[in-house]
């Protein structure tokens, strides 16, 4: 890449980084343990075949799905059946054939659209989504943890299902490490570069010799080179995406900001949800998760959080024991390429 290009990639990371500052200093000041968590993510899923993505599933009636859904709820918490009722009456959680499934907390008040598909597939994106629901607010917590307690109780609802001897085809375990993997795997295209212009500022065709003093990684020329490629020209199809879909004149600086969030630094929420999801489901119980939903906007540090469902992030055992359930389960929901 030219100095010019370089020039035009600075000036994309300031805007970028600006933006980023301000949506979520706690998620910024994290980026280097994130990038690691990316990169670990990646390493024990590559080359694997999930089971069954593919796979056409068998129709359940919807009667079935929401009154399973009722009671798993009701033995949690009475109050969140009531919750689940009022929400899908008052259109906050819009269940339709023709919808994209997505939760959607810009406005001044939050609406969930769900695709329904007449499956399995169903209950776990509607816990899914009531989840981010229950918690739903702004803090910097919530934004970093709420994947991570969703993703928590698509998983534990699965198990409650099991426990209870019901057929259930769609695999939501296998169904979600695949899309975080994809997800992963785009992050990393990128999330060493941006830890380097967030730790070194400025970036040109020198700045690779300086991860090895952040991370305990290695970056060759060629890798740095061809990732500030990538990263230029996802930072120039933003760009022209955002201007098509919204042009110069209608410019919204809050749907702007959040399309940049969304564009670049989302990723990060399902990679830690989903290894957060898996260890609490070994290690943890669905009390403390429970807690940690009903408590997630408090006005506690992240540390102080995790600290009360039992994790402390300064554990050096800590990321070996998640990346080990993360190995379990890839184990137990994939198979390497070549057994094909
Ligand atoms: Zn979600």
């Amino acid at each position: 890449m030219g100095q010019e290009e370089y020039k035009e990639l600075n000036r994309y990371l300031n805007e970028i980084f600006s933006i980023l500052e301000k949506q979520n200093p706690v998620a910024l000041e994290l980026l280097g343990p994130f990038c690691e968590w990316a990169e670990i993510f990646c390493s024990i899923s590559r080359n694997r075949r999930f089971d069954n993505l593919d796979a056409s599933f068998c129709a359940v009636p919807f009667t079935l799905v929401y009154s399973e859904l009722k009671q798993f709820l009701y033995s949690i918490n009475p109050i969140y059946v009531v919750k689940l009722e009022e929400v899908l009456q008052n259109g906050m959680l819009n269940l339709g054939e023709d919808v994209e499934s997505q939760f959607d907390s810009r406005g001044s008040f939050a609406t969930i659209d769900i695709q329904r598909e007449y499956t399995w597939k169903d209950a776990f994106v509607l816990i899914h989504e009531f989840f981010h629901y229950l918690n739903d607010s702004n803090t910097n917590n919530r934004d970093i943890l709420t994947e991570g307690i969703s993703i928590y109780f698509e998983f534990a609802f699965y198990d409650y299902l099991i426990d209870k001897k019901i057929t259930v085809d769609f695999p939501i375990i296998s169904n979600r490490l695949f899309s975080t993997y994809f997800l992963s795997s785009d992050f990393i295209k990128y999330s060493l570069e941006f830890l380097l212009f967030k730790e070194v500022g400025d970036l040109d065709q020198f700045s690779y010799q300086y991860i090895s003093k952040i991370l305990p990684f290695t970056l060759s020329k060629e890798v740095y080179s061809h990732e500030c490629t990538y990263l230029l020209e996802k930072c120039r199809i933003v760009e022209e995406e955002y201007l098509k879909e919204y042009g110069s004149k209608n410019f919204d600086q809050k749907e702007f900001e959040e399309t940049i969030k969304e564009s670049f630094f989302f990723e990060y929420q399902y990679i830690m949800g989903t290894f957060l999801a898996l260890y609490m489901r070994k290690y943890g119980s669905l009390e403390r998760m429970v807690w940690l939903s009903e408590n997630v906007n408090q006005p506690l540090s992240l540390t102080e959080l995790l600290k009360k469902i039992g994790i402390e992030d300064k554990n050096p055992n800590l990321k070996m024991t998640m990346s080990k359930c993360l190995w379990e389960e890839i184990e137990k929901n994939s198979v390497p390429f070549k057994q094909r």
